[in-house]
């Protein structure tokens, strides 16, 4: 399908109701300008409807059902994989649809689904609280919140409104940095992989593989933010690993004093906007040799701003696990271990070198793993477990309850196939790996 095909027979529509057809001269924007992954698809939804109210976003589905065809949507446009851009739908795009309202009774905060975490963290700052979204900046509740959403420490429907439990802000957030050359990855990464399990709670810790502007070949940075009411509480949180810390390393500070709109700031510049993303991700199992595992994927990088990722979910992953809090959760499946590449490119020609960078480090990994979190993956290239299986029926039983059409476009996988079914929460190494 092509942006060329004729638009449909239109339905009568409201006067001023905000929709752009294939025909219309801004429909390449309403399609793709709010996507952030500038590997702009080759799909191209029936129509865009931008809604600045709950009737419009009503009226889209009522059309999306004359039309028979589907409905997909966007909040934050963050998707990597631009699951909101879909052949057959009709896109409903929030991105002019605001609305926020803080209760000082119970310090619930309503939004709009476009609301992003920066934009929530400035908000709510003159009232002491904060809520931990993602750790990009830009990346919208909508999405974020619907994939499970990993934020800093820690269906077949459209949302319009989302109801945060907003919490008191951290008084002070530390910030130590430990930064590698090649040569002492392996150390860096045993070092802070074994401290992480039991280490203070308010305390997030990442390694980080990446090229750093100014310094010869690949560096592993590690890094631990905390978050806590006082500087004397977070250097007493950061001292353990500052003095554990392996020697070697090229540059290293202990308990900065940060904020979460500075941490905010360094995301940002982590992700540049403008560029073209390939991005894989997986859970490594607890028991797993994780630095042999992933070592390469941090001393080889493929660009200048690729990146890989460890991120530990422990100990958040085994109290939520034994508390038997995560079994309603998206973001139901955990390890330890949170795995992640990140592949930027500027041009289609690097393409292909992000895409055996991906796939050479995950065929490497991926027979430790569990399953993906969905917020990082993309099903057109690798098909993964997302879910625990209890969940997965579940989800699977509801979407056909309630949506047994298919009307809303569910994950997209190669060739868009899932349909009323939904995406198989299954490895693709499945079926080879039970070959006679
Ligand atoms: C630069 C960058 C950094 C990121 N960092 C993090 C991070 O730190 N932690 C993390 O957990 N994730 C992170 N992500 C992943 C991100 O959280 C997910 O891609 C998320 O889905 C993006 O939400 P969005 O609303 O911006 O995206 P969109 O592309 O707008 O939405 C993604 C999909 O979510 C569904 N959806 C969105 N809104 C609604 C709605 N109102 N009703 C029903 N369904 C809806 C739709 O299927 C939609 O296609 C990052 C992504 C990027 C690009």
């Amino acid at each position: 399908m092509t942006s060329t095909q004729p638009s449909p027979k239109r339905p009568q529509l409201p006067p001023a109701f905000p929709i752009y057809w294939r025909d219309n001269i801004a429909y390449e924007r309403a399609r793709v300008g709010r996507v952030f992954n500038y590997r702009r698809p080759d799909r191209y939804p029936v129509a865009v409807v931008e809604p600045i109210n709950d009737d419009h976003v009503v009226q889209a589905v009522k059309l999306a059902k004359d039309l028979n065809c589907r409905v997909s949507i966007r909040s934050g446009g963050h998707s990597w994989a631009s699951w909101s851009v879909r052949d057959d739908a009709v896109l409903i795009d929030f991105g002019r649809f605001h609305f926020l309202s803080l209760n000082k009774k119970n310090n619930v905060l309503t939004v709009s689904p476009n609301m992003t975490g920066r934009l929530i963290s400035q908000l709510l700052q003159p009232h002491g609280r904060w809520f931990p979204g993602g750790h990009c900046p830009d990346v919208a509740v909508g999405g974020f919140l619907l994939q499970g959403g990993m934020g800093w420490n820690c269906f077949p429907a459209i949302v319009t409104r989302f109801h945060l439990q907003t919490l008191p802000a951290p008084g002070f957030v530390g910030d130590s940095m430990y930064l590698y050359p090649t040569e002492h990855t392996r150390a860096a990464l045993d070092w802070i992989i074994k401290l992480s399990p039991g280490y203070d709670a308010d305390t997030e810790i990442v390694a980080i593989g990446n090229y750093i502007p100014g310094l010869e070949g690949p560096h592993t940075a590690v890094r631990l933010v905390t978050f806590k009411n006082t500087e004397a509480e977070a250097r007493a949180a950061l001292k353990l690993a500052d003095e554990t810390a392996p020697p070697g390393a090229v540059m290293r500070w202990c308990c900065e004093t940060s904020s979460i709109l500075h941490q905010y700031d360094i995301q940002h510049a982590a992700n540049p906007e403008g560029h073209r993303y390939h991005v894989d991700n997986c859970y490594i199992d607890n028991d797993a040799d994780v630095v042999s595992l992933i070592e390469k994927s941090f001393t080889e990088i493929p660009t200048a701003k690729s990146f890989s990722l460890w991120y530990s979910m422990a100990p958040g992953s085994r109290r939520n696990q034994k508390a038997g809090e995560m079994k309603e959760m998206a973001l139901s499946m955990q390890t330890d271990h949170y795995y992640a590449l990140y592949a930027v490119c500027e041009t289609p020609a690097q393409d292909k070198e992000c895409i055996k960078w991906l796939n050479d480090n995950m065929n490497i990994v991926k027979y430790h793993s569990p399953g993906a979190y969905l917020g990082d993956s993309d099903f057109q290239r690798r098909q993964t477990k997302y879910w625990t299986d209890e969940n997965a029926a579940k989800l699977m039983y509801l979407r056909q309850k309630f949506d047994p059409a298919g009307r809303i476009a569910g994950y997209l996988n190669a060739g868009d196939t899932s349909g009323a079914d939904g995406l198989a929460n299954q490895h693709d190494w499945v079926s080879t790996m039970n070959l006679p």
